[in-house]
């Protein structure tokens, strides 16, 4: 492993503008890259659905040993604003001027999986199917993950199961292996319009019948697993109308998705509650915007790491999270993934830096894993 070789190449990628759904450029550069390095390259053109500029990549290093690999994976876009990135390394920081995001989430984690890749090259190391899956626009909804068409990749191409994501913030050592699932709810309350001055009682108001729902809602902290959010609550119409639609959304996320179709329950019931006493109609929709994820094996490949930092002297540290990630998205085609990190911190923020010392350590406990699948 060579440290000056991994912070050039990072250098390099940050100075790259890819910011969501215009990752294009990165990923010309990524692709040339791995193909250099002696990868099959696979590109997802899921983009094409929403509007962005860069596939997801699959880049495949067959492996002289028999058996199920493993996959390395991270995401090319970065938080705004990104552009002229002016990286500044001091001591063990790698920072910005402070008018830029550094763009270390997550090149500081490409970066660390193209350094375990040359390493291993170079070094020699028999391993196993080695997969790289980048992709674009994580930050904005997971769009690459969820537009990808796993229908379309072809079997030898298709990445192992285990998937090591290299985008946790934090020191190397913590490893992520569960994150809830979130379901985006909106509901519209339809009252009846008559004016308010003349002859309000032929109206019926939409605020007063959601005010008397969402008053009753258990929101916030539901439980150790589970929190639910009203984030908006819409309704305009001039003092003279009783107003006769409302409309509020938010989310819930729970680790269990079961207690999530319970709160929404719940808040149906309120609803029904709401349009008996006032009169009026309303409409719940409500969509899961990315499934749980939770390991597919009892913790075995998330123990199974912890053991190689402990290894190399770092502690490690298994961990559930609170967000959801490309991992969530993945986990619904059987992927297992565990998320590592990597030294970044206040990541999209102006603020953010990377610890080089923790990125170094995440690479060698990467490039050890890999070695000890002999
Ligand atoms: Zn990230």
């Amino acid at each position: 492993m060579k440290k000056e070789r991994l912070l050039d190449n990072l250098v390099e990628m940050l100075k790259i503008h890819s910011p969501s759904k215009k990752e294009g450029e990165y990923a010309k550069y990524l692709i040339n890259l791995l193909k250099e390095m002696g990868a099959s390259i696979y590109l997802d053109e899921g983009y094409l659905q929403y509007g962005g500029d860069s596939p997801s990549i699959i880049a495949k290093f067959p492996g002289d040993i028999e058996g199920d690999g493993v996959t390395l994976a991270a995401h090319m876009d970065v938080i705004e604003p990104n552009l002229n990135v002016e990286p500044i390394i001091e001591g063990n920081i790698i920072k910005t001027d402070g008018s830029t995001t550094l763009g270390g989430d997550d090149k500081g984690g490409i970066a660390s999986i193209i350094e375990a890749l040359r390493t291993i090259k170079e070094e020699k190391i028999s391993h196993k199917d080695i997969y790289v899956v980048l992709t674009p626009c994580e930050e904005v909804g997971m769009l690459g993950a969820k537009y990808f068409n796993w229908d379309k990749v072809p079997h030898d191409m298709l990445p192992s199961k285990n998937m090591i994501v290299v985008d946790n913030a934090g020191d190397a050592g913590i490893i992520a292996h569960s994150a809830p699932s979130k379901y985006d709810i909106e509901i519209s309350f339809q009252g009846r319009k008559a004016h308010a001055g003349i002859e309000p009682e032929k109206g019926i108001n939409a605020i007063s019948i959601a005010s008397y729902a969402l008053s009753h809602m258990n929101i916030g902290r539901i439980d150790d697993l589970t929190t639910s959010n009203i984030s908006t609550i819409n309704s305009e119409f001039p003092s003279n109308v009783v107003p006769d639609i409302c409309r509020i959304t938010g989310e819930v996320r729970s680790h269990s998705e079961a207690k999530i179709l319970e709160i929404i329950d719940s808040y149906k019931k309120l609803c029904d509650e709401a349009i008996e006493k006032f009169g009026g109609n309303y409409k719940l929709d409500y969509k899961c915007d990315y499934p749980v994820l939770k390991p597919k094996d009892d913790l075995k490949f998330a123990r199974e790491f912890a053991k190689v930092y402990e290894e190399i002297n770092v502690p490690s540290e298994l961990k559930v999270i609170g967000g959801g990630s490309d991992s969530n998205i993945f986990a619904e085609q059987g992927f297992n993934s565990i998320i590592i990190g990597v030294g970044m911190n206040k990541v999209h923020t102006v603020e953010e830096y990377l610890e080089i010392d923790e990125l170094l350590k995440t690479t060698e406990a990467i490039v050890r894993y890999i070695k000890r699948n002999e």
